[in-house]
Protein backbone atom coordinates (compact mmCIF):
# COMPACT_ATOMS: atom_id res chain seq x y z
CA UNK A 1 0.00 0.00 0.00
CA UNK A 2 1.21 3.53 -1.03
CA UNK A 3 0.03 5.32 2.03
CA UNK A 4 0.60 9.00 0.64
CA UNK A 5 -1.10 7.75 -2.79
CA UNK A 6 -3.88 6.86 -0.47
CA UNK A 7 -3.70 10.07 1.40
CA UNK A 8 -3.73 12.38 -1.10
CA UNK A 9 -6.23 10.52 -3.35
CA UNK A 10 -8.56 10.80 -0.86
CA UNK A 11 -8.65 14.32 -0.38
CA UNK A 12 -8.24 15.03 -4.10
CA UNK A 13 -11.44 13.45 -4.39
CA UNK A 14 -12.83 15.04 -0.75
CA UNK A 15 -12.56 18.15 -2.94
CA UNK A 16 -13.62 17.18 -5.95
CA UNK A 17 -16.60 15.55 -4.56
CA UNK A 18 -17.45 18.97 -2.93
CA UNK A 19 -17.79 20.98 -5.91
CA UNK A 20 -20.10 18.63 -7.39
CA UNK A 21 -24.03 19.81 -7.79
CA UNK A 22 -26.63 18.17 -5.59
CA UNK A 23 -28.19 16.13 -8.36
CA UNK A 24 -24.51 15.07 -9.92
CA UNK A 25 -23.10 14.32 -5.94
CA UNK A 26 -26.51 11.84 -5.77
CA UNK A 27 -25.58 10.04 -8.94
CA UNK A 28 -22.06 9.71 -7.37
CA UNK A 29 -23.22 8.56 -4.27
CA UNK A 30 -25.78 6.11 -5.38
CA UNK A 31 -22.73 4.48 -7.80
CA UNK A 32 -20.55 4.57 -4.90
CA UNK A 33 -23.21 3.13 -2.41
CA UNK A 34 -24.29 0.33 -5.00
CA UNK A 35 -20.29 -1.00 -5.10
CA UNK A 36 -20.64 -1.37 -1.20
CA UNK A 37 -23.50 -3.40 -1.40
CA UNK A 38 -22.50 -5.22 -4.38
CA UNK A 39 -18.41 -5.82 -3.34
CA UNK A 40 -17.71 -4.79 0.31
CA UNK A 41 -20.58 -5.44 2.49
CA UNK A 42 -21.27 -9.35 1.39
CA UNK A 43 -17.48 -9.92 2.40
CA UNK A 44 -18.32 -9.46 6.37
CA UNK A 45 -20.11 -12.88 7.35
CA UNK A 46 -22.93 -11.20 8.84
CA UNK A 47 -24.22 -10.17 5.48
CA UNK A 48 -22.61 -13.04 3.12
CA UNK A 49 -24.90 -11.66 0.16
CA UNK A 50 -25.40 -8.47 -1.38
CA UNK A 51 -29.05 -7.03 -0.96
CA UNK A 52 -30.96 -5.63 -3.33
CA UNK A 53 -31.59 -2.75 -1.99
CA UNK A 54 -30.01 -0.89 1.38
CA UNK A 55 -33.54 -0.60 2.88
CA UNK A 56 -33.69 -4.63 2.85
CA UNK A 57 -30.77 -4.60 5.16
CA UNK A 58 -31.87 -4.83 9.33
CA UNK A 59 -30.97 -1.95 11.26
CA UNK A 60 -27.76 -2.31 13.50
CA UNK A 61 -26.24 -0.26 16.68
CA UNK A 62 -23.08 -0.67 18.52
CA UNK A 63 -25.14 -3.90 20.96
CA UNK A 64 -25.03 -6.30 17.93
CA UNK A 65 -21.66 -5.13 16.36
CA UNK A 66 -20.17 -5.67 19.73
CA UNK A 67 -21.75 -9.22 20.56
CA UNK A 68 -21.35 -10.16 16.49
CA UNK A 69 -17.95 -8.33 16.49
CA UNK A 70 -16.41 -11.01 14.16
CA UNK A 71 -19.18 -11.45 11.80
CA UNK A 72 -18.77 -7.80 11.26
CA UNK A 73 -15.18 -7.40 9.83
CA UNK A 74 -13.80 -9.28 7.36
CA UNK A 75 -10.70 -11.06 8.73
CA UNK A 76 -13.00 -12.39 11.55
CA UNK A 77 -11.13 -10.97 14.05
CA UNK A 78 -12.82 -11.38 17.59
CA UNK A 79 -13.42 -8.78 19.99
CA UNK A 80 -11.42 -10.54 22.44
CA UNK A 81 -8.54 -10.55 20.53
CA UNK A 82 -9.32 -6.89 19.82
CA UNK A 83 -9.50 -5.97 23.14
CA UNK A 84 -6.37 -7.88 23.69
CA UNK A 85 -4.21 -6.23 20.73
CA UNK A 86 -5.74 -2.38 21.67
CA UNK A 87 -4.12 -2.88 25.38
CA UNK A 88 -1.34 -3.54 24.35
CA UNK A 89 -0.36 -1.02 20.82
CA UNK A 90 -3.29 -1.11 18.95
CA UNK A 91 -2.02 -3.46 16.27
CA UNK A 92 -3.76 -6.75 15.71
CA UNK A 93 -1.17 -7.57 12.18
CA UNK A 94 -1.73 -5.17 9.77
CA UNK A 95 -4.62 -4.01 11.43
CA UNK A 96 -5.33 -0.83 13.99
CA UNK A 97 -7.61 -1.49 16.75
CA UNK A 98 -9.37 1.51 18.41
CA UNK A 99 -11.87 1.90 20.77
CA UNK A 100 -14.42 4.64 22.35
CA UNK A 101 -14.07 5.89 25.90
CA UNK A 102 -16.85 4.89 28.18
CA UNK A 103 -18.30 3.59 31.05
CA UNK A 104 -16.71 0.12 30.27
CA UNK A 105 -18.91 -1.97 28.85
CA UNK A 106 -20.71 0.67 26.73
CA UNK A 107 -17.38 0.96 25.21
CA UNK A 108 -17.49 0.75 20.70
CA UNK A 109 -14.38 -1.30 19.22
CA UNK A 110 -12.95 -0.39 15.84
CA UNK A 111 -10.54 -2.37 13.47
CA UNK A 112 -9.33 -0.66 10.32
CA UNK A 113 -6.76 -0.97 7.73
CA UNK A 114 -3.56 0.75 6.66
CA UNK A 115 -5.23 1.83 3.74
CA UNK A 116 -8.52 3.41 5.30
CA UNK A 117 -6.07 4.77 7.85
CA UNK A 118 -4.44 6.74 5.49
CA UNK A 119 -7.87 7.51 3.64
CA UNK A 120 -9.62 8.97 6.73
CA UNK A 121 -6.36 11.12 6.50
CA UNK A 122 -6.65 12.39 3.44
CA UNK A 123 -10.31 12.56 3.98
CA UNK A 124 -10.25 15.11 7.59
CA UNK A 125 -7.55 17.36 5.73
CA UNK A 126 -9.11 18.54 2.86
CA UNK A 127 -12.53 18.98 4.96
CA UNK A 128 -10.64 20.96 7.84
CA UNK A 129 -7.53 22.94 6.36
CA UNK A 130 -6.73 22.68 2.76
CA UNK A 131 -5.85 25.70 2.50
CA UNK A 132 -3.10 25.53 5.92
CA UNK A 133 -1.72 21.79 4.50
CA UNK A 134 0.56 23.51 2.17
CA UNK A 135 2.19 26.37 4.20
CA UNK A 136 3.34 23.72 7.03
CA UNK A 137 0.77 23.10 9.62
CA UNK A 138 1.07 21.81 13.47
CA UNK A 139 -1.47 20.33 14.16
CA UNK A 140 -2.57 19.43 18.41
CA UNK A 141 -5.04 17.06 18.80
CA UNK A 142 -6.20 16.61 22.45
CA UNK A 143 -8.49 13.78 23.03
CA UNK A 144 -8.92 10.84 25.72
CA UNK A 145 -6.80 8.65 23.78
CA UNK A 146 -4.84 7.91 20.56
CA UNK A 147 -6.70 5.50 19.06
CA UNK A 148 -4.37 5.15 16.16
CA UNK A 149 -6.16 7.20 13.75
CA UNK A 150 -3.69 9.43 14.60
CA UNK A 151 -0.08 7.61 14.06
CA UNK A 152 -0.67 7.54 10.45
CA UNK A 153 -0.29 11.43 10.54
CA UNK A 154 2.39 11.87 12.65
CA UNK A 155 4.59 10.34 9.81
CA UNK A 156 3.70 12.58 7.31
CA UNK A 157 6.24 15.48 6.13
CA UNK A 158 3.46 17.74 5.14
CA UNK A 159 2.36 17.66 8.58
CA UNK A 160 3.25 18.21 12.10
CA UNK A 161 1.29 15.95 14.50
CA UNK A 162 1.20 16.03 18.33
CA UNK A 163 -1.04 14.27 20.48
CA UNK A 164 -1.73 15.36 24.41
CA UNK A 165 -3.27 12.96 26.49
CA UNK A 166 -6.39 14.40 28.19
CA UNK A 167 -6.62 11.60 30.75
CA UNK A 168 -3.31 13.28 31.77
CA UNK A 169 -4.90 16.52 32.74
CA UNK A 170 -3.62 19.95 30.99
CA UNK A 171 -0.65 21.02 33.99
CA UNK A 172 1.06 17.58 32.77
CA UNK A 173 1.23 18.72 29.07
CA UNK A 174 0.95 22.66 29.05
CA UNK A 175 4.43 23.40 28.22
CA UNK A 176 4.45 21.00 25.45
CA UNK A 177 1.42 22.16 23.73
CA UNK A 178 2.85 25.63 23.92
CA UNK A 179 6.16 25.12 22.58
CA UNK A 180 4.38 23.03 19.83
CA UNK A 181 2.94 25.91 18.96
CA UNK A 182 -0.01 24.39 16.88
CA UNK A 183 -1.95 26.01 13.91
CA UNK A 184 -4.83 23.62 14.47
CA UNK A 185 -6.65 22.51 17.65
CA UNK A 186 -8.90 19.82 17.97
CA UNK A 187 -10.16 19.54 21.23
CA UNK A 188 -13.38 18.92 23.00
CA UNK A 189 -15.01 21.96 24.14
CA UNK A 190 -14.01 21.69 27.66
CA UNK A 191 -10.40 21.41 27.24
CA UNK A 192 -10.51 24.46 24.97
CA UNK A 193 -12.59 26.68 27.51
CA UNK A 194 -10.42 25.37 29.66
CA UNK A 195 -7.21 26.80 27.43
CA UNK A 196 -9.14 30.33 27.08
CA UNK A 197 -9.63 30.69 30.74
CA UNK A 198 -6.56 29.13 32.10
CA UNK A 199 -4.56 32.25 29.01
CA UNK A 200 -2.75 29.32 27.61
CA UNK A 201 0.02 31.18 25.40
CA UNK A 202 -1.46 29.50 21.80
CA UNK A 203 -2.49 31.44 18.36
CA UNK A 204 -4.02 28.70 16.59
CA UNK A 205 -5.27 29.63 13.00
CA UNK A 206 -7.91 27.22 13.59
CA UNK A 207 -9.83 25.64 16.47
CA UNK A 208 -11.88 22.67 15.88
CA UNK A 209 -14.11 21.08 18.38
CA UNK A 210 -14.64 17.57 18.37
CA UNK A 211 -15.13 14.34 20.77
CA UNK A 212 -18.36 16.35 23.01
CA UNK A 213 -21.38 17.74 22.03
CA UNK A 214 -20.36 21.59 21.66
CA UNK A 215 -22.83 23.24 24.25
CA UNK A 216 -23.49 26.96 22.85
CA UNK A 217 -22.35 28.40 26.32
CA UNK A 218 -19.11 27.44 25.33
CA UNK A 219 -18.39 28.83 21.84
CA UNK A 220 -18.38 32.65 22.96
CA UNK A 221 -15.29 31.94 25.96
CA UNK A 222 -13.57 29.84 23.22
CA UNK A 223 -14.39 32.12 20.26
CA UNK A 224 -13.47 35.32 22.08
CA UNK A 225 -9.96 34.21 23.47
CA UNK A 226 -8.96 32.39 20.08
CA UNK A 227 -10.38 35.34 18.30
CA UNK A 228 -11.21 32.72 15.63
CA UNK A 229 -14.38 30.74 14.55
CA UNK A 230 -15.18 27.78 16.65
CA UNK A 231 -15.58 25.17 14.06
CA UNK A 232 -16.65 21.41 14.79
CA UNK A 233 -15.60 17.75 13.84
CA UNK A 234 -18.30 15.26 14.49
CA UNK A 235 -16.69 11.64 14.87
CA UNK A 236 -17.28 8.97 16.81
CA UNK A 237 -15.68 5.20 17.36
CA UNK A 238 -17.88 4.64 13.91
CA UNK A 239 -16.37 7.24 11.72
CA UNK A 240 -16.61 10.67 10.55
CA UNK A 241 -19.79 12.29 10.45
CA UNK A 242 -19.92 16.20 9.91
CA UNK A 243 -17.19 18.95 9.44
CA UNK A 244 -17.31 22.47 10.03
CA UNK A 245 -16.64 24.38 6.15
CA UNK A 246 -15.05 27.76 6.28
CA UNK A 247 -18.49 29.46 5.90
CA UNK A 248 -19.36 27.80 9.21
CA UNK A 249 -21.84 25.62 7.92
CA UNK A 250 -21.45 22.14 8.95
CA UNK A 251 -21.49 19.39 7.03
CA UNK A 252 -22.79 16.00 6.72
CA UNK A 253 -19.81 13.80 5.59
CA UNK A 254 -22.24 12.57 3.04
CA UNK A 255 -19.20 11.59 0.54
CA UNK A 256 -18.33 8.67 2.83
CA UNK A 257 -21.87 7.88 4.76
CA UNK A 258 -24.83 7.32 3.20
CA UNK A 259 -27.43 8.67 5.81
CA UNK A 260 -30.87 8.23 6.95
CA UNK A 261 -32.90 9.97 9.59
CA UNK A 262 -35.65 8.66 12.21
CA UNK A 263 -37.52 11.35 13.20
CA UNK A 264 -37.10 11.55 17.37
CA UNK A 265 -39.65 14.40 18.52
CA UNK A 266 -39.18 17.92 18.38
CA UNK A 267 -37.99 18.25 14.98
CA UNK A 268 -34.77 16.37 15.78
CA UNK A 269 -33.28 13.06 13.95
CA UNK A 270 -31.17 10.51 14.66
CA UNK A 271 -29.20 8.76 12.07
CA UNK A 272 -28.96 5.53 10.54
CA UNK A 273 -25.31 5.33 9.00
CA UNK A 274 -23.91 3.20 6.07
CA UNK A 275 -20.05 3.72 6.32
CA UNK A 276 -19.61 2.68 2.38
CA UNK A 277 -15.95 3.77 2.14
CA UNK A 278 -15.47 1.11 4.96
CA UNK A 279 -14.42 -2.29 3.81
CA UNK A 280 -12.20 -3.59 6.93
CA UNK A 281 -14.77 -3.65 9.01
CA UNK A 282 -18.66 -3.23 7.73
CA UNK A 283 -20.97 -0.43 9.28
CA UNK A 284 -24.10 -0.56 7.45
CA UNK A 285 -27.84 1.23 8.61
CA UNK A 286 -26.23 1.53 12.02
CA UNK A 287 -28.01 3.54 14.74
CA UNK A 288 -26.45 6.10 16.17
CA UNK A 289 -27.26 7.68 19.82
CA UNK A 290 -26.96 11.22 18.62
CA UNK A 291 -29.59 13.83 18.32
CA UNK A 292 -30.06 16.13 15.12
CA UNK A 293 -31.03 19.31 13.85
CA UNK A 294 -30.96 19.22 10.12
CA UNK A 295 -30.80 22.36 8.19
CA UNK A 296 -33.47 23.31 5.82
CA UNK A 297 -31.03 25.96 3.96
CA UNK A 298 -28.04 24.86 1.50
CA UNK A 299 -24.99 26.27 2.56
CA UNK A 300 -23.46 29.88 1.22
CA UNK A 301 -20.37 27.61 0.17
CA UNK A 302 -21.58 25.67 -2.49
CA UNK A 303 -21.25 22.18 -1.31
CA UNK A 304 -23.67 19.61 -2.16
CA UNK A 305 -23.43 18.10 1.35
CA UNK A 306 -26.61 18.36 3.50
CA UNK A 307 -25.88 21.06 6.85
CA UNK A 308 -26.57 20.38 10.21
CA UNK A 309 -28.17 22.92 12.12
CA UNK A 310 -27.37 21.59 15.49
CA UNK A 311 -25.91 18.34 17.01
CA UNK A 312 -27.83 18.46 20.17
CA UNK A 313 -26.87 15.76 21.89
CA UNK A 314 -27.60 11.87 22.72
CA UNK A 315 -30.22 10.06 22.91
CA UNK A 316 -29.62 8.41 25.90
CA UNK A 317 -29.39 11.66 27.67
CA UNK A 318 -33.08 12.71 26.68
CA UNK A 319 -35.44 12.63 30.16
CA UNK A 320 -38.38 10.48 30.25
CA UNK A 321 -40.85 11.87 32.62
CA UNK A 322 -43.52 10.27 34.39
CA UNK A 323 -47.04 12.13 33.79
CA UNK A 324 -51.14 11.94 34.52
CA UNK A 325 -51.11 10.71 30.72
CA UNK A 326 -48.24 8.37 30.40
CA UNK A 327 -44.30 9.20 30.18
CA UNK A 328 -43.14 12.11 28.01
CA UNK A 329 -40.05 12.75 26.83
CA UNK A 330 -37.45 16.09 26.75
CA UNK A 331 -34.61 16.68 24.39
CA UNK A 332 -31.66 18.26 25.92
CA UNK A 333 -31.43 21.21 23.90
CA UNK A 334 -35.04 22.13 25.50
CA UNK A 335 -33.53 21.56 28.73
CA UNK A 336 -30.31 23.10 28.26
CA UNK A 337 -32.19 26.82 26.64
CA UNK A 338 -34.73 26.74 30.06
CA UNK A 339 -31.54 27.10 32.11
CA UNK A 340 -29.50 29.57 29.62
CA UNK A 341 -31.98 31.80 29.23
CA UNK A 342 -33.26 31.93 32.68
CA UNK A 343 -30.10 34.66 33.27
CA UNK A 344 -27.57 35.77 31.09
CA UNK A 345 -24.91 35.04 33.86
CA UNK A 346 -25.51 31.41 33.52
CA UNK A 347 -22.32 29.92 31.72
CA UNK A 348 -21.84 26.49 33.28
CA UNK A 349 -24.44 23.94 34.66
CA UNK A 350 -25.69 20.52 35.30
CA UNK A 351 -28.95 19.28 34.89
CA UNK A 352 -29.28 15.75 35.85
CA UNK A 353 -31.99 13.41 36.31
CA UNK A 354 -31.03 10.55 38.74
CA UNK A 355 -34.57 9.04 39.51
CA UNK A 356 -37.35 8.54 37.02
CA UNK A 357 -39.24 11.57 39.17
CA UNK A 358 -35.86 13.19 40.16
CA UNK A 359 -34.00 15.92 38.88
CA UNK A 360 -31.15 18.26 40.19
CA UNK A 361 -29.95 20.86 38.80
CA UNK A 362 -25.86 22.38 40.01
CA UNK A 363 -24.67 25.49 39.50
CA UNK A 364 -21.73 26.82 40.83
CA UNK A 365 -21.55 28.48 44.39
CA UNK A 366 -20.36 31.91 42.82
CA UNK A 367 -23.47 32.22 40.91
CA UNK A 368 -25.75 34.86 42.21
CA UNK A 369 -28.45 33.81 44.33
CA UNK A 370 -31.27 35.04 42.11
CA UNK A 371 -29.78 33.60 38.60
CA UNK A 372 -29.65 30.28 40.42
CA UNK A 373 -33.04 30.31 41.67
CA UNK A 374 -34.49 31.99 38.09
CA UNK A 375 -33.26 28.69 36.32
CA UNK A 376 -34.08 26.92 39.12
CA UNK A 377 -37.89 28.42 38.68
CA UNK A 378 -37.51 27.96 34.66
CA UNK A 379 -36.48 24.25 35.03
CA UNK A 380 -40.03 23.74 36.84
CA UNK A 381 -41.98 26.00 34.75
CA UNK A 382 -40.58 23.59 31.99
CA UNK A 383 -41.40 20.56 33.44
CA UNK A 384 -45.36 22.05 34.44
CA UNK A 385 -45.82 23.26 30.60
CA UNK A 386 -45.32 19.41 29.60
CA UNK A 387 -47.12 18.02 32.77
CA UNK A 388 -44.52 16.18 33.72
CA UNK A 389 -44.47 14.84 37.44
CA UNK A 390 -40.95 15.47 38.81
CA UNK A 391 -38.83 16.94 41.43
CA UNK A 392 -36.50 19.64 40.68
CA UNK A 393 -33.60 19.59 43.08
CA UNK A 394 -31.13 23.23 43.41
CA UNK A 395 -27.83 21.86 44.25
CA UNK A 396 -24.67 24.50 44.68
CA UNK A 397 -21.20 23.00 43.92
CA UNK A 398 -18.16 23.44 41.92
CA UNK A 399 -18.74 22.04 38.40
CA UNK A 400 -14.75 21.17 38.04
CA UNK A 401 -12.95 20.47 34.78
CA UNK A 402 -13.51 16.39 34.52
CA UNK A 403 -10.76 14.53 32.32
CA UNK A 404 -12.09 11.33 32.44
CA UNK A 405 -15.21 11.53 31.06
CA UNK A 406 -17.18 13.21 28.69
CA UNK A 407 -18.96 16.38 29.91
CA UNK A 408 -22.80 16.10 29.36
CA UNK A 409 -24.53 19.17 30.97
CA UNK A 410 -27.84 17.41 30.31
CA UNK A 411 -27.87 13.47 31.65
CA UNK A 412 -29.74 10.91 32.18
CA UNK A 413 -28.31 8.74 34.76
CA UNK A 414 -31.18 6.14 35.21
CA UNK A 415 -30.12 2.77 34.11
CA UNK A 416 -32.31 1.82 31.12
CA UNK A 417 -33.84 -1.25 30.60
CA UNK A 418 -33.45 -1.42 26.53
ZN1 LIG B 1 -20.52 25.10 3.67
Amino acid sequence: MNALAEAVGSFALTCRVSRKSRADFERWQAAALRRFLDRDLPRAPFYGKAPARLADLPVTDKALLMVRFDEFNIHGLAAAEAWAALARDGRAGSLTVGASTGTSGNRGLFVISEAEKYRWLGTILAKTAPDLLWRGMRVAVILPQNNGLYDSARKSRLIKLAFFDLTLGPEHWRAALETFDPTVIIAPPKILRHLAIEGFRLQPKRIFSAAETLDPVDRPVIEAFFRLPLDQIYMATEGLFAVTCRQGGLHLAEDSVFFEFEPAGEGLVTPLVTAFRRRMQIMARYRMNDLLRLSGQPCRCGSPLRCVDEIVGRMDDVFRLPSNGGPILITPDVLRNAVLKADRRIDDFRLVQIAPDWIELRLPPALADEAAAAAHQAVRVLLEARKADATVDLVRTSLSLETSRKLRRVECRLERAS
